[in-house]
């Protein structure tokens, strides 16, 4: 039975690459680096019931397990090429199999990723994706190369994942056709789009980078603690959709894009002697981005109001901070 749910998620899967020597149904897979690239590779689980509502479309599962590695791998201006999974069934059920595998391959055949193995085993339902990428020797881009007066830059919108989990535990999961742009929502939670060509774009222009999945407040105090530097964040610059807009109140919209997790924007610094050069390349990588403010000495995240002044910050009270 393990082998017939094996053979349905290979039956899925239509990338071929030449750089795969050897893929599925061996002990393991062979694959071809090319000479002057080094290996890039991360790894993420998903757990039903914590990482997705337990009544999450199979083919969204699918897509979002590899979606948040491609993610990963687009925030070190990685290039995607390979890809394992270990997925746990409480049973073998080829359809949940079946439509898993075609939300995964849809993501895989976009960025031309090949599955090259993986594992199946029974028990509660999880999967963990390894993503493998390449990445020209020396030139990742990583979470410590912020210095104080770096611009600090976001990609797209942020918060619109968060919303539509929101209005989803709201409503019970029901559908509510208040608002029109609420579809949009959901594909932010259910379909989310790795960054995969802005990643590449800020390859030897960006002086740090960071994907944000976990809220950006925390995420850009990753970047600023590996960094040995601080940030201030302009609250009001904060990039946030229409449809956020139409479905919550500013202060809500603005603590679901600081606080909020699941966005897979990147967040990033850039030098001014670059910001040009940054501008440029995102534009021909059709990538939107915006200006949240900059990188100082000192530590910790701050927000500031249109004033300058400094903003509570989730952590400390949203009474503060509803303002
Ligand atoms: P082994 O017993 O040597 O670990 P398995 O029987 O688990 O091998 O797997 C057989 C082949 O199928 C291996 O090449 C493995 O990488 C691949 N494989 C197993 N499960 C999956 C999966 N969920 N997705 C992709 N490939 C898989
Ligand atoms: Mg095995």
């Amino acid at each position: 039975m393990e082998f017939d749910l094996i053979a349905m998620i290979r039956a899925r899967m239509d990338v071929a690459r030449t750089d795969v020597a050897l893929g599925i149904g061996d002990d393991a897979a062979v694959l071809e680096l090319p000479p002057g690239q080094q290996l890039v590779a991360c790894t993420d689980t998903l757990v039903a019931g914590v990482h997705f509502p337990v009544e999450t479309a199979p083919e969204d599962i699918g897509w979002k397990s590899l979606a948040v590695n491609l993610s990963d791998l687009a925030a070190m201006g990685g290039e995607s090429a390979w890809a394992l999974l270990a997925l746990t069934l409480p049973e073998s059920d080829s359809q949940f199999v079946e439509r898993f595998a075609q939300g995964f391959a849809e993501l895989a055949h976009r960025h031309r990723v090949a599955l090259v193995g993986g594992d199946t085993t029974q028990g509660p339902l999880a999967m963990t994706v390894t993503a493998l990428g390449t990445l020209p020797i020396g030139n990742a881009l990583t979470r410590k190369g912020a210095r104080a007066g770096d611009a600090l830059y976001v990609t797209g919108t942020l918060g619109d994942a968060a919303g539509a989990l929101r209005l989803q535990q709201r409503t019970g999961g029901r559908e509510h056709g208040a608002a029109g742009l609420r579809p949009s929502l959901s594909s932010r939670l259910n379909r989310p789009e790795p960054r995969v060509a802005a990643g590449l774009a800020l390859r030897g222009i960006a002086s740090a980078c960071i994907d944000v999945s976990d809220g950006l407040l925390a995420d850009l105090g990753h970047v600023c603690t590996a960094s040995g530097v601080g940030a201030e964040l302009e609250i009001e610059a904060l990039p946030l959709s229409s449809a956020l807009k139409v479905a919550f109140d500013l202060a809500t919209c603005r603590e679901l894009a600081l606080a909020g997790g699941d966005d897979y924007e990147l967040c990033f610094t850039v030098t001014n002697a670059r910001e040009a050069d940054m501008h440029t390349a995102l534009a021909h990588a059709g990538c939107r981005v915006t200006c949240i403010g900059r990188i100082v000495a000192g530590p910790g995240v701050r927000v500031l109001d249109a004033q300058g002044n400094a903003v509570a910050t989730p952590q400390a009270g949203w009474e503060h901070f509803a303002r």
